[in-house]
């Protein structure tokens, strides 16, 4: 099943925002939900990462790496990644899945890995 992270897109101004903002940051008007949702673009470049080690239990995985994405519409977002050697500047490609699970909740993200 190919699941989607969703943007929102300000019905005013046409701006993209990730995550959800009760008020358009581009033209500070739109405070009734005027948004579209848009299917985030899954395609990018890793602008920068890090790595989390002792993460709480709850994580699917022991390191976690977390990087900056520049995706395909020039937004960018926090996403996990899975690279053996990442590098900055490197096309990426992103997949929805469960980075997080809980008592009667799984919590999907993006993870991003080579393109
Ligand atoms: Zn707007």
């Amino acid at each position: 099943m190919n699941r989607e992270i969703y943007a929102y897109k300000c019905k005013r101004c046409g701006t993209m925002h990730y995550p959800f903002r009760m008020v358009c940051k581009e033209c500070k008007q739109n405070d009734f939900f005027e948004f579209d949702t848009v299917p985030l673009p899954k395609n990018g470049k890793l602008l920068t990462y890090t790595k989390v080690y002792n993460l709480p239990a709850q994580y699917e995985v022991a390191t976690l790496g977390l990087g900056i994405v520049e995706l395909e519409n020039g937004m960018r977002m926090l996403g996990q990644i899975e690279i053996d050697n990442p590098k900055m500047g490197m096309p990426v490609k992103g997949n929805v899945e469960v980075v997080r699970r809980e008592d009667y909740d799984d919590f999907y993200g993006m993870v991003f890995r080579d393109a």
